[in-house]
């Protein structure tokens, strides 16, 4: 195989959450990696994401806890209502709830910034390279050879390395390559509209919110970023409704409030008045809710698939960019610890094939807002006198710690 490169180099293909997150913790395992995206430009794209307390943990052991919270709004609650408004449910979230480690809400931009900051600083502006785009991996018993393109698809140059990490994202190349039958994301019925409101705080100002259920409309609520000079935060919402017809996933596609505002049109709560503050948000975008059944491999010899890339999974768990997070710490683990790197790909798929696998089926069936669920079939969507002659604390309790143990961030589990 020809083309350039060092071949003791690690390729990571795609500066996004993980592909950044693996190569700052190659740089701290003294591996020496260069990460190179599709976007000309990396800029702030997307909005909110949620860290919760096993992903913080590994962003701490990479020493970015301090830069992170200077952006993020540390979450303290979530908090369940149904369609009118009543509460069904709140619980303490990451320190406020005895964790070690925060739980974060935070611009995906934000996120992506303190990222690729810490890790130009630490490794070296150059190591970052954009407007390249994956097209194919070829390999050897010596390396393997990555071949990218331009944005016209032209200036086609391949680049040699040790091993390659594919952290393409939803569309990842790679995974098409290995898997060409595959066929496009699986869409879950849902459609999600997104957007950022400026509004004064909603309930602690640190709430993570979630009302109503899937078949006549559920909202997502939490801010993102702290109060500006006219006290009032960037608040992240996502409007979720089942909807049979969908576009495919574009991470920029602008969505419509008319499409959506309906199901919200009567929600005015004491605590919030929803259709307010939907219309007044900066803009909407709409993405159905997508993701892919899991795959039987993520490894191929020297070439691997970590994040989105290889377990897609619905947005309902807060769980998407922290299991890429911690796909990106045991993989550096894995190569660290293995000098054969066909080895390495193979203990880090060992570790977290089943793992994800797991969580993004959960996600499907029983992810945190099953809470919403269960009320809302048990009332027949009415209101209730009191919660408890619904659903009882207990069972409450156990749907949101059922969770917690399935996607790994139980407190028993982040003690050990
Ligand atoms: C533009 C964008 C906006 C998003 N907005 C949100 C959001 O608002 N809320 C949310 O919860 N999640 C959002 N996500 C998804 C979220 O970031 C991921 O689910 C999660 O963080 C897992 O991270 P990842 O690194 O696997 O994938 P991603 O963070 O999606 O990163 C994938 C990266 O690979 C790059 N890439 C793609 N194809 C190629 C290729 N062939 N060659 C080289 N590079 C390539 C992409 O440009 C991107 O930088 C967004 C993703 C993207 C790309």
């Amino acid at each position: 195989m020809s083309g350039d490169g060092n071949r003791n180099e690690v390729i990571i293909v795609g500066a996004g959450i993980g592909g950044l997150t693996l190569g700052l913790a190659l740089h701290q395992a003294g591996i020496s990696c260069r990460i190179f995206e599709s976007t000309a430009e990396i800029r702030q794209v997307g909005v909110g994401i949620n860290l919760l307390p096993h992903a913080t943990r590994e962003l701490a052991a990479l020493g970015l806890e301090e830069a992170l919270a200077s952006v993020a709004i540390t979450t303290t609650d979530a908090t369940f209502f149904n369609r009118f408004g009543q509460l069904i449910y709140q619980e303490p979230l990451g320190r406020a709830a005895g964790y070690e480690h925060p739980q974060f809400s935070i611009h995906r931009g934000d996120l992506q910034r303190v990222l690729l900051d810490a890790f130009r600083a630490r490794a070296g502006a150059d190591r970052v390279v954009t407007d390249r785009h994956c097209v194919a991996v070829a390999q050897d018993g010596g390396g393997v050879a990555v071949t990218f393109a331009g944005a016209s698809g032209a200036d086609r140059v391949t680049i040699r390395g040790r091993v390659a990490i594919a952290c393409d994202g939803i569309n990842s190349v790679v995974r098409k390559q290995f898997f060409p039958g595959e066929g496009e994301p699986r869409y879950s019925g849902v459609n999600m509209w997104r957007g950022v409101t400026r509004w004064k705080p909603i309930l602690s100002g640190a709430s993570m919110v979630r009302a109503g259920w899937l078949s006549h409309g559920k909202v997502v609520i939490y801010p993102i970023r702290r109060s500006d000079t006219c006290g009032l935060q960037l608040v992240n919402w996502v409007a979720e409704i089942e909807t049979p017809n969908y576009r495919k996933r574009d991470w920029n596609r602008a969505g419509s409030l008319d499409d959506f505002i309906w199901a919200f049109a009567d929600w005015h709560f004491d605590w919030l008045d929803v259709p307010a503050f939907l219309r007044a948000a900066d803009s909407v975008l709409e993405f159905p809710m997508v993701d892919q059944d899991p795959l039987p491999r993520w490894s191929f010899g020297r070439v691997t698939l970590l994040g989105d890339a290889a377990h897609p999974m619905v947005p309902r768990g807060s769980n998407g960019a922290g299991q890429a997070i911690l796909d990106a710490r045991a993989l550096a683990t894995a190569l660290l610890a293995h000098d054969d790197p066909v080895a390495a790909l193979s203990a880090y798929e060992q570790q977290r094939l089943e793992t994800t696998a797991r969580i993004v089926l959960t996600n499907r069936t029983n992810p945190p807002d099953a809470i919403l669920r269960e009320v809302f079939l048990r009332t027949n969507d009415k209101p209730f006198r009191a919660v408890e002659d619904v659903i009882s604390r207990e069972e409450l309790v156990e749907l949101s710690d059922g969770y917690k143990r399935i996607a790994g961030y139980s407190k028993a589990a982040l003690r050990s």
